[in-house]
């Protein structure tokens, strides 16, 4: 490669994203010059765009345009009135489980776990969990945190945080891999994950 800085500098970024080395970032890099109006153009104007729209909501998690205001039901265009809500580490699960089509209900989204490198427990959206909870009369939470050493913290610290609550609290049960994130899991292991939820008693472990 010739050393042309901008072009060293893009392919810098793209190799950071998921999946994708400075060998790939090489070839996307590439396309994207040789494809200027029908690629690279577009591609520029639209991720300016949702650099500038879209934002986390900091009650539910959930990506949503920032006009758009949280009204404790969920940021989601929903038309129904739940009584569930699915917590999830990453919006990558919420799109995992939406697209499973196994939960219908509110997704809340803490942003991480409690034992992350650098994560502090006040950064995750708990608190606001509690209150969705209790303002929209919230009857089961299901918590559907990866089968990781982290994620199941995070899951009983969630479980004694809402002991006050009077919701019933399930996790996702068998089928769940050991070590297994939510975001990496097939349909078939969701689905038999969510039918096979399990309760989270207060006083168990
Ligand atoms: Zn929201």
């Amino acid at each position: 490669m010739q050393n042309i800085s901008e072009i060293e500098d893009l392919v810098k970024i793209i190799s950071k994203l998921p999946g994708l080395g400075p060998k790939s970032a090489k070839r996307i890099v590439l396309k994207l010059i040789n494809n200027r109006d029908k690629l690279a153009k577009p591609m520029a104007k639209a991720l300016t765009e949702v650099c500038k729209n879209i934002v986390r909501c900091n009650i539910c998690g959930t990506l949503k345009p920032n006009l758009i205001e949280c009204s404790y039901s969920s940021c989601e265009v929903v038309k129904k009135k739940y009584n569930k809500i699915c917590v999830v580490e990453n919006i990558s699960d919420q799109w995992s489980i939406q697209s499973s089509n196994i939960f219908e209900g509110y997704f809340h989204i803490l942003g991480g776990t409690i034992s992350s490198v650098g994560q502090r427990k006040e950064d995750l959206l708990i608190n606001s969990l509690k209150e969705r909870v209790n303002r929209d009369k919230i009857e089961e939470v299901i918590l559907a945190t990866s089968a990781t050493v982290e994620g199941q913290t995070t899951a009983y610290y969630i479980r004694d945080s809402l002991k006050n609550s009077n919701v019933k609290i399930s996790k996702l049960g068998q089928g769940l891999p050991i070590g297994g994130e939510i975001e990496n899991l097939d349909d078939g292991t969701l689905h038999s994950a969510f039918i096979n939820r399990t309760g989270l008693d207060v006083d168990s472990d």
